[in-house]
């Protein structure tokens, strides 16, 4: 049976980033510019802590300023909205990263509306989300960005190709369809209310699942020859039940990789795909503000 041919994550994150610290480098040369970023993280979440160590390392590797701002968990929202303002007025600064969860008690919606909408990298700010959702310029969340850039470099030219977005998220989901209707695609958009989803599927050209359901996507919902993007981190147990029993956990899609793969034309490996791009489009979107605040096309 014919398998689906890989879209490496690994491979296009790599020269992604490198095409960034391209950029940033000419970006100090030809204006003075060192575009810089600032991570947030609030409390120990140990997910959150690899993130943001990863954010920072990646941004110092890219030649960028890089800041990450580690608050203790029963930081207050008033501290909180200080410090982004602080990072708002800080020139070094033009991108501010908030590491989502927040812990109980911290308003995330209020620390993210306090983020000016043009250092928003994260493209989270309801400015940035209409901005997407009106077709004008805006930073857009970074995993949507990454996905988009895996879909034209494996395809080309999207028009016309019916998209089906299972998961409509503010995160993932709903600027994943903006940006696929802003490549003329046909696009439905899927959620625990949708009806008869596997039928749904089933006539998606591009298939991006964003749900957070370990492997529910199975081979018969996937058309032949489709490509299949599979946002979804999810940890389980380990098949071998010895390391089950130990307690180890690995890292699966919402894909059932392995089945989906004898169907598909493409598809994108949890891990090794659109995770490594997330963080490569953190760094695009620091650049694109840094050009943009600095009044540069
Ligand atoms: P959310 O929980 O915010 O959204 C999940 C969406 O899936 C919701 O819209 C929900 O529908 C829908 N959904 C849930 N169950 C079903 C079902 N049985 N059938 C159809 N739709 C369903 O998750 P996120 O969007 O934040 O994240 C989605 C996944 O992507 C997660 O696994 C997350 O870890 C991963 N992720 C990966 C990133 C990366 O870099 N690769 C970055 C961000 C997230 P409804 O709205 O009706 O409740």
């Amino acid at each position: 049976m014919a398998q689906a041919q890989i879209i490496d994550g690994k491979i296009m994150s790599e020269r992604l980033r490198a095409d960034v610290a391209a950029d940033v480098a000419r970006l100090r040369v030809e204006h003075g510019i060192q575009p810089g970023l600032a991570v947030v993280l609030v409390g120990e979440d140990p997910a959150s802590q690899i993130y943001v160590r990863s954010k920072g390392e990646y941004s110092l590797a890219a030649g960028m300023h890089s800041v990450t701002h580690r608050l203790p968990s029963d930081t207050g929202q008033a501290e909180l909205i200080a410090l982004v303002g602080d990072l708002n007025a800080d020139p070094l600064i033009h991108g501010i990263l908030v590491q989502l969860p927040l812990p109980k008690g911290l308003d995330e919606r209020a620390v993210l509306a306090a983020i000016d909408p043009d250092k928003d990298v994260d493209g989270l700010h309801v400015v940035n989300a209409g901005r997407l959702a009106s077709g004008q310029p805006a930073l857009t969340p970074c995993t949507p960005l990454g996905c988009m850039i895996m879909l034209r470099e494996t395809l080309g030219d999207l028009t016309g190709k019916r998209a089906v977005v299972i998961g409509r998220s503010v995160l993932v989901g709903r600027p994943i369809a903006q940006l696929l209707l802003q490549a003329d695609c046909t696009v439905t958009i899927a959620h625990s209310r949708t009806r008869d989803l596997p039928a749904v599927c089933r006539e998606a050209d591009i298939l991006v699942a964003a749900v957070g359901r370990p492997r529910m996507i199975e081979a018969d919902w996937v058309k032949p020859g489709a490509t299949v993007i599979d946002v979804g981190i999810n940890r389980v147990p380990f098949d071998d039940p010895v390391k089950a029993a130990q307690g180890k956990t690995k890292v699966v899609g919402d894909v059932a990789y392995k089945e989906v793969s004898a169907v598909a034309g493409h598809i994108t490996p949890v891990p090794g795909g659109v995770g490594l791009m997330t963080v490569a489009c953190l760094l695009q979107n620091t650049v694109t503000a840094a050009r943009r605040l600095a009044g540069l096309p």
